[in-house]
């Protein structure tokens, strides 16, 4: 359970180059993302102020030209009016001919030049004959031109705006004035001229005098309001034409857009709700998302490819390293595609390192086998031969090789002189056997041969051949050195092998005991001894 958790949750390469580039893709996507969000969100609000800047541009311009229209209108019928100021039936026909003409109008009135209503259209008003010094007439009379009023209360008590022009017959003498009214809290000429436009999205208009007092607001109880501070009725109020994000009196954020009408001093505002203008931004977030997204995924499989890609030698040769003493794990590692820079270097490194180190174990099973002095197998070795052959039940002969009176040679001449004898002998048992044969060095100056696949006769015959050579040859500074040997066979003499090498030696010391340089043969035997 332990190892497939920690299996799971191993750090290696792979993971750590999967989690680096996925933190960095995410990141990046995420940043992205944000970045996007960031623009569309300006583009949002950048178009909306621009769109209401130039909303309020042309109702300003709207407002401007029904206030010039009309004027027009009024002058026309003051005109009209001059030669008939003597008449209050032609004068009551005009009146309402002008206030059917058009809807500019809630109201016509004509004055006498004491500010005497002679005239109402509608008729019943019940204004005639009364001399009014409201705002708008006592301006209009005081000033005696072409007028529009600030909003006031009337007679009757409605909200309104006068909108004048003088009478002056032909010699030029004042008569009085016509005036038009505009009631701001009923339906008005300004509610078809601005109200139409209005947007359904929480998006209004609203137009304010230079006093700050609203003369139209689709809330029509809050006409003639006064508002208090605004950044955007201040800037429209200073006579400019622009567009910001503020806040409005109700506290909600809003992008206006903002123009003067020229003659009046009136600030037209167009405003809409930020949060209205970002509405579209969450399913514009969710298109760039859904445009991004499979890119992304392509991304990340990409990644997870490409850091498998670089992983994989190092985590083959990592793998292998674990093994490094088997002797497939060069075969492995040469297997291993290692298509960059580092993982070559590495692999290459690795089979060096392999290569020498297999060398040196071989080195050191070799060193553990055989006699430094001699260079032949050592008593494990002979062990290791005859448990094996035992296994396999192989016909075998054991030759035990004793050097005589080896420490007279010793004593004599020394000991480096003594070794210089059993090289010799060595080298002499090596010429005298086959190449199948293992030849050891037991002890000091004792040697055992083991004969593999032969006849008692034929071992018996290598030994003596071997006796004689020695016996034949001198050595220098000794001169003639002899052996006595020592000869048993398996199965001839015994069937287990502990029993035929303890027949070899006694065979060898019969030899020794017999007067030296020669062979001896073990005695036949039926039963092992023990
Ligand atoms: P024998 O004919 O009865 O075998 O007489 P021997 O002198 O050979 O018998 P012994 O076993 O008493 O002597 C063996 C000597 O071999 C004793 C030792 O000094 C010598 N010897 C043992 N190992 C080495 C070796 O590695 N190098 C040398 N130079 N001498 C060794
Ligand atoms: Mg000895
Ligand atoms: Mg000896």
């Amino acid at each position: 359970m332990n190892r497939v958790l920690a299996s799971v949750f191993r750090v290696d390469l792979h993971r750590l180059i999967l989690l680096m580039a996925v933190s960095v893709a995410l990141f990046t996507l995420a940043n992205g993302l944000y970045a996007s969000y960031r623009v569309q969100r300006q583009i949002l609000i950048d178009n909306t102020l621009e769109s209401n800047r130039a909303y309020a541009v042309k109702l300003a311009a709207i407002t401007q030209n029904f206030l010039d229209e009309a004027h027009q209108q009024l002058a026309y019928s003051a005109a009209m009016a001059a030669g008939q100021f003597g008449s209050r039936e032609r004068l009551q026909r005009e009146a309402e001919r002008l206030h059917r003409q058009s809807d500019n109008f809630n109201s016509v009135l004509f004055f006498d030049a004491s500010g005497r209503v002679l005239v109402t259209a509608p008729e019943t008003l019940p204004l005639r004959d009364q001399v009014l010094n409201t705002p708008g007439v006592s301006e209009a009379l005081l000033e005696r031109r072409l007028l529009v009023s600030q909003p006031y209360v009337s007679t009757l008590g409605n909200l309104l705006v006068f909108i004048s022009a003088p009478v002056i017959d032909g010699t030029g003498r004042y008569l009085g004035l016509v005036g038009g009214t505009i009631y701001l809290k009923q339906q008005n000429v300004l509610h078809s001229l601005l109200g139409e436009q209005y947007y359904r999205d929480g998006s209004y208009l609203y137009v304010v005098d230079y006093t700050r007092r609203l003369l139209y607001h689709p809330e029509i109880t809050r006409v003639g309001e006064q508002i208090g501070a605004n950044q955007v009725i201040d800037a429209v109020l200073r006579g400019q034409v622009g567009q910001m994000s503020a806040r409005n009196s109700q506290g909600t954020d809003m992008l206006a857009g903002y123009a003067a009408v020229p003659e009046t001093g009136w600030g037209v505002v167009v405003q809409r709700p930020l949060h209205a203008a970002l509405a579209p931004l969450d399913a514009l977030m969710l298109d760039v998302l859904r445009n991004t997204l499979p890119l992304a995924l392509l991304t990340m499989l990409f990644i997870w490819w490409f850091a498998r890609l670089v992983s994989l030698p190092l985590q083959q040769l990592a793998d292998h390293v674990r093994e490094l003493e088997q002797p497939t794990v060069a075969g492995y590692i040469r297997g291993v595609h290692s298509w960059y820079f580092e993982s070559a270097e590495l692999k290459r490194a690795l089979l060096v390192g392999i290569d020498l180190l297999h060398q040196r174990i071989s080195q050191l099973a070799r060193d553990v086998q055989l006699d430094p002095l001699t260079g032949l197998c050592n008593r494990r070795v002979s062990e290791n031969v005859l448990a094996t052959w035992q296994a396999e039940q192989r016909v075998f002969a054991a030759v035990f090789l004793d050097i005589d009176w080896f420490k007279q040679i010793n004593d004599t001449y020394g000991h480096d002189i003594g070794d210089q004898v059993l090289q010799h002998l060595a080298r002499l048992i090596r010429e005298c056997t086959r190449d199948v044969d293992v030849l050891c060095r037991t002890g000091g100056e004792e040697f055992l041969i083991l004969l593999p696949d032969i006849t008692p006769d034929a071992a018996l015959l290598i030994a003596e051949r071997l006796c004689r050579q020695i016996a034949r040859g001198t050595i220098d500074p000794v001169g003639q050195v002899t052996v006595s040997l020592g000869v048993a066979h398996c199965p001839f003499h015994a069937s287990e092998a502990g029993a035929v090498l303890k027949a070899a030696d006694r065979a060898m010391y019969q030899a020794k005991r017999s007067g030296r340089n020669r062979v001896a043969v073990a005695r036949t035997v039926l039963h092992d001894i023990a």
